[in-house]
């Protein structure tokens, strides 16, 4: 059956697409409704002298590099996993560790073309309304089938990186303002667990290495990310309480170089770590966990040591505390991404007291006029996401006039009233 076919026949519940369900909330699910998986709608087409990528909507990022890295072109946005998919990508609008220097996702879309509720396919691009309420609309627009995107040349396989280790937050927070204008990729991981000072962290920035900085028998364009690794290799799960997720973090950061330049890292390594251990999700054990990310502006960076130390105080450790710097928003009517800091945290569900924690972070953040990710929502409220997103209005109004019977729909979208 095809796609608009699909959207025209859907139950009182509704459609949404999924790509590879690794948003981590409720985006991709539609209890009682129809989930339509779009990953067979792969394959793709590179012009390799132009850099430009024509990409059906189920295609992996995964499969984007593998294609495109011999030949010179890299994906212009990447997340910490190369397994999404290019509908998911465009449906989060999501971010990279370049936001400051190359925007979202969004901003290297050159068309898409959109299966409508009514039946209809519609080919958008940037400056048309609706191309705009698409990029971050997490599929209630409608059903993305195929996209261009613009590549970024590359001449090597490589990134050349400098780390450097900051003892303390505020240390680290203005190593990454003074560096915002010299390195296009830059990414902290922040230890939340410390029992000392709270917030130090290993800084790891860089660009695409040239030619001439990498020796002869390295200048290959071979993409040939790590083996991946299973975590019961790595972790005994018995050992994922708050104690050892501390001295965890404690050997990740002494772990670290204190200062070095100039390193030669595979892209997969540089860009999705992750990626090379399988079954990472594992690690918080049955109870799992909760993913919190917030932006916010410039002006209110004390946020990201209010929330580090709050979730300290109540035992909630991250495992994973990663803070990236956000440049100029995009048009995206419900596009995260804007001017300031974020804070990503992987925090153990079953911590008593996390719960209004949270809740307690959304309206500090909302009161600072940021916001959280709805990609890796699962619990913020209607009045939050009115707080957060001054477009929302316009979004609904717009989803209104495509989609009057509502058709498309979402867990996430009857949650947030979206
Ligand atoms: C380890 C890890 C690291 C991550 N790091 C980052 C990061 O650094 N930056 C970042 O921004 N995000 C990050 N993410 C989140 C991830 O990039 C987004 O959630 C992305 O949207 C997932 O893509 P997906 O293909 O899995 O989509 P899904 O999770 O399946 O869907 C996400 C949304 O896109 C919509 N969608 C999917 N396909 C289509 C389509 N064809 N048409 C219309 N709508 C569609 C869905 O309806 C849903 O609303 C990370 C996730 C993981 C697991």
């Amino acid at each position: 059956m095809a796609v608009s076919d699909l959207l025209a026949t859907s139950g009182s519940r509704g459609v949404i697409a999924r790509g590879l369900g690794r948003s981590y909330g409720d985006a991709a699910q539609n209890a009682g409704g129809t989930v339509l998986d779009m990953t067979a709608l792969d394959g793709l087409a590179i012009d390799p002298t132009s850099g430009t990528a024509v990409v059906g909507a189920g295609t992996s990022l995964d499969s984007v590099m593998r294609a495109c890295v011999p030949l010179g072109w890299w994906v212009p946005v990447t997340p910490g996993t190369r397994q999404v998919t290019v509908g998911g990508a465009i449906g989060g609008d999501i971010h990279g560790k370049n936001h400051h220097v190359d925007g979202s996702f969004a901003a290297h879309v050159t068309w898409l073309s959109l299966a409508l509720p009514d039946g209809s396919v519609r080919r958008l691009a940037p400056g048309d309304d609706l191309f705009h309420a698409t990029t971050g609309g997490m599929g209630l627009t409608g059903v993305i089938l195929e996209a261009e995107l613009t590549l970024t040349p590359i001449s090597t396989a490589l990134v050349n990186v400098d780390t450097d280790r900051h003892n303390d937050l505020d240390s680290l927070m203005a190593a990454m303002v003074e560096g915002d204008d010299r390195f296009r990729y830059s990414v902290a991981w922040v230890d939340a667990g410390s029992r000392g000072t709270l917030g130090r962290g290993v800084l790891t920035r860089g660009d695409h290495a040239a030619s001439t900085d990498v020796p002869v028998r390295q200048r290959g364009l071979e993409f040939a990310p790590r083996e991946r690794v299973g975590v019961p290799a790595l972790v005994p799960r018995s050992l994922l309480s708050s104690a050892s997720i501390t001295a965890f973090n404690e050997a990740w950061f002494r772990r670290a170089p204190e200062r070095r330049r100039g390193e030669l890292e595979h892209l997969g390594t540089f860009f999705h770590p992750l990626d090379g251990v399988r079954d990472w999700n594992l690690l918080y054990g049955p109870r799992g966990f909760v993913q919190y990310q917030f932006v916010v502006p410039n002006s209110a960076a004390y946020v990201v040591q209010t929330a580090l130390e709050r979730l300290r105080a109540i035992g909630a450790t991250s495992f994973l505390s990663v803070l990236k710097r956000f440049g100029a928003q995009g048009p995206g009517h419900l596009s995260f991404p804007m001017p300031g800091w974020t804070l990503a945290l992987d925090l153990p569900a079953a911590v008593d007291g996390l719960a209004p924690l949270l809740d307690s972070l959304d309206a500090l953040v909302a009161s600072e006029g940021g916001r959280v990710y709805l990609a890796k929502d699962s619990r913020m409220t209607p009045a939050m996401m009115e707080a957060m997103y001054p477009r929302l209005e316009e979004f609904r109004a717009l989803r209104a006039s495509i989609d009057p019977h509502t058709h498309l729909n979402s867990d996430l979208a009857r949650r947030l009233h979206l």
